[in-house]
């Protein structure tokens, strides 16, 4: 049974070419990276997303260090996603997102966590 593999871009673990989801280190876009607001893909270190124009450096809200719009901040590893704050949606959201890509609704930021 030949199974195609390809090394997650965040851990390096190898895993299936069609999870969406990295087993090991639990990220959701294990082959590259992707635009936070419109998904559309970009490479690490891009300044500004090409489809929707949003800086692709954010502030970290944990440590308020500048670091690229990823899952987890560069500088200090604290994540950057938040759940959906639609209860029939709860999908992870970038911390900065107005609206939700999944639900399409707009997320209530959840202040002091
Ligand atoms: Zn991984
Ligand atoms: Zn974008
Ligand atoms: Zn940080
Ligand atoms: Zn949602």
């Amino acid at each position: 049974m030949a199974t195609y593999k390809q090394p997650c871009v965040h851990c390096g673990a190898f895993i299936e070419r069609d999870s969406r989801l990295c087993p090991s280190c639990g990220s959701r876009s294990p082959f590259g990276y992707h635009c936070p607001t419109c998904q559309r893909e970009i490479e690490k270190g891009q300044p500004v997303c090409s489809g929707c124009g949003r800086s692709l450096m954010v502030v970290c809200p944990t440590c308020g260090q500048p670091t690229f719009a990823d899952e987890r901040c560069e500088k200090c590893g604290a994540g950057l996603m938040i759940h959906c704050s639609n209860a029939r949606c709860g999908e992870l959201q970038f911390f900065e997102n107005i609206k939700c890509t999944a639900c399409g609704k707009k997320i209530k930021k959840e202040v002091g966590k």
